[in-house]
C-alpha cells in the first residue's frame, strides 16, 4: 500500500511552530516512503475560520518548502459528500438525530458531575424518530467493548467504549463536525498514516468507532508529543514567538527552522544537523520520542547562525537583499554585498541582524553610538584621528593589508599600541564599538567615507571640548 499522509490545519489562527512540526513529521514520513503528502484545510468551523489564516498556513508552508502534492483541499468544498455519509449512517441506524435542547443537556450534565460522573450524552434521543430537519445528528457509539489501536508513536492504547459518548456529527445549523469529517476525508483520500498531535489521542477512539460503522479501512494513527515551553508547559505565546511567518520575519532561515523542528521529539542518534535531504532519507515514525520536547530557542538560534554561516554566499546575499528592503535598507553606492555579508555573518544570529549591523557600510549613522562616544571620542584622540587620517589620505592604495600597514605606522610613530588607534578609529567610521578588522571595514566603507567620518568625529571632540569650556 502507498504511503499517504497529511496535514490538516484548521485555519483560525497563524501556522504555530508546533503544526509546522506536525506538517513537517508527515511529509517527511511520505517522503521517506516515497508517498505523498496530502493538504487538507479543515475550515468547517465557519465562525473562526478566516481566508487571512489559509493565506497564513498556506504562506508558512510554502516559505519551509513543505509542498504539498495533493491539496489544498477545503472541507467547505466537501459538504456535498458530508451529507452523502450521514445520511448512510443515518440510514444503517448508526447515527440518529438528537433534539435535546440546550437546558436538558446542562441538568444532564450538571447531574452527572454532582454524582461524580464523567458527562457524557445518556442516549435519550436513540429511539425517539426526531423529525428530519430538526436538532442534530449523533453517531450511536458501541454500548460494550473496547476500542484498541496500535500508536506509531505511543503503543498499544485500548479506551473502553463505556468511556465514549454518542458524539455529535452534525450540528443543528448542518454543519458537520471534525471527528466525522476527519474520518470521511482521510478514507476518501486513502490516507495510510494520520500523523497529528497527541492532543488529538482523545478522539481517536471515537474515529475508529465511525471507520468501523462505516466498512472502512483503517489507517495507521501516529501521535507525535506535544512541544513544550521552558517551564515544562504547552508551548504557547507566553513562552515567546509561536508563528513560523514571525521566524520568517525575523530574518531565520527556512532550513534552520526545519531543521531545528524535525530534533523536537525525533532523533537519529547524536546527529543535529539535518539538511532537508537527509530529514526524507533518515526520518521515520519508530524513532519520535513519547516525552514532550522543549522548544529552545538558544539552540535554534545557534543552528541558524550554523546555515548562515555555511550557506552558499550567493543565496546568503540574495536574503540580505531581500531582508535590507523590507527594512528600508538601500543598498545602492554601498560596497559589494557578498563582500559585506561575508564579513559580517560570523558575528550574527539572522539575517535581519546581519542587515542591522551592515547598516554603516551602506548609509551614514545618525549618531554615535552615546557610551562609545563618551569613552572613545575624548581629546586624546583627536591627534590620533589626525595622524590616522593624514596616513589614510597618503595611501596609494585603498587596499586592506596597505590600510593595516598605514594604520599599524600611525600607532608606531603615535608611540601608542594598536588598540589606541583601532578604538577610536571604529567609533568614527561605524559609529559604535563593535566591527569587524579595522582594515577590512575600512576599505569596504572606502576612502571618502572613511575620511568624512573621520573628519566628522574630529568636528564632535572639538565641539565637545567647546562646550565643556576647557
Ligand atoms: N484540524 C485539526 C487541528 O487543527 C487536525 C486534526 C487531525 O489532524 O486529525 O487540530
Amino acid at each position: 500500500m502507498s504511503v499517504r499522509t497529511r496535514f490538516a490545519p484548521s485555519p483560525t489562527g497563524y501556522l504555530h511552530v508546533g503544526g509546522a512540526r506536525t506538517a513537517l513529521f508527515a511529509w517527511a514520513y511520505a517522503k521517506q516512503r516515497g508517498g505523498q503528502f496530502v493538504l487538507r484545510v479543515e475550515d468547517t468551523d465557519r465562525e473562526r475560520s478566516t481566508a487571512a489564516s489559509v493565506e497564513a498556513i498556506l504562506d508558512g508552508m510554502a516559505w519551509l518548502g513543505l509542498a504539498a502534492d495533493e491539496g489544498p483541499i477545503f472541507q467547505t468544498d466537501r459538504y456535498d459528500r458530508y451529507r452523502e455519509v450521514i445520511d448512510q449512517l443515518l440510514e444503517k441506524g448508526s447515527a440518529y438525530r438528537c433534539d435535546c435542547s440546550p437546558e436538558r443537556l446542562d441538568a444532564l450534565r450538571e447531574s452527572q458531575m454532582a454524582a461524580g460522573e464523567k458527562p457524557r450524552y445518556d442516549g435519550h434521543c436513540r429511539d425517539r424518530d426526531v423529525p428530519v430537519g430538526e436538532g442534530v445528528v449523533r453517531f450511536r457509539n458501541p454500548d460494550d467493548g473496547v476500542v484498541t489501536w496500535a500508536d506509531a508513536v505511543y503503543g498499544d492504547i485500548t479506551v473502553a467504549n463505556a468511556e465514549l459518548d454518542d458524539f455529535v456529527v452534525q450540528r443543528s445549523d448542518g454543519n458537520p463536525t471534525y471527528n466525522f469529517c476527519v474520518v470521511v476525508d482521510d478514507s476518501d483520500m486513502q490516507i495510510s498514516h494520520v500523523i497529528r498531535g497527541d492532543d488529538h489521542i482523545n478522539n481517536t477512539p471515537r474515529q475508529i468507532n465511525l471507520y468501523t460503522a462505516l466498512g472502512l479501512t483503517l489507517p495507521v494513527f501516529a501521535h507525535l508529543p506535544m512541544i513544550l515551553g521552558s517551564d515544562g508547559k504547552r508551548l504557547s505565546k507566553r513562552h515567546g514567538a509561536v508563528s513560523v511567518l514571525a521566524y520568517r520575519d525575523a530574518g531565520y532561515s527556512p532550513d534552520a527552522l526545519l531543521n531545528y523542528l524535525v530534533r523536537l521529539g525525533w532523533s537519529h542518534g547524536d546527529q543535529e544537523l539535518f539538511s532537508r535531504d537527509e530529514i526524507t532519507a533518515l526520518f521515520s515514525l519508530e524513532a519520535i520520542n513519547r516525552k514532550g520536547a522543549a522548544f529552545d530557542t538558544a539552540k535554534l538560534d545557534w543552528l541558524n547562525a550554523h546555515y548562515l554561516k555555511t550557506m552558499p554566499i550567493e543565496l546568503l546575499a540574495d536574503q540580505f537583499r531581500e531582508s535590507a528592503a523590507t527594512a528600508g535598507l538601500a543598498l545602492e553606492g554601498g560596497p559589494a554585498v557578498d563582500a559585506v555579508v561575508g564579513l559580517l555573518v560570523e558575528r550574527v544570529t539572522t539575517v535581519n541582524e546581519l542587515v542591522d549591523q551592515s547598516r554603516y557600510f551602506f548609509t551614514e549613522f545618525d549618531a554615535f553610538d552615546e557610551t562609545a562616544a563618551k569613552k572613545q571620542l575624548r581629546p586624546v584622540a583627536q591627534p590620533v584621528l589626525e595622524s590616522v587620517r593624514a596616513a589614510l589620505t597618503e595611501l596609494a592604495d585603498w587596499q586592506s593589508e596597505a590600510i593595516q600597514a598605514a594604520l599599524a605606522g600611525a600607532a608606531e610613530s603615535l608611540g601608542v599600541g594598536f588598540g589606541k588607534v583601532g578604538q577610536p578609529l571604529r567609533v568614527a567610521v561605524t559609529g559604535g564599538s563593535a566591527s569587524p578588522s579595522m582594515d577590512q571595514t575600512l576599505w569596504l566603507i572606502g576612502r571618502e567615507r572613511t575620511l568624512a567620518r573621520i573628519d566628522r568625529a574630529i568636528a564632535f571632540i572639538e565641539a565637545r571640548v567647546a562646550a565643556s569650556g576647557d
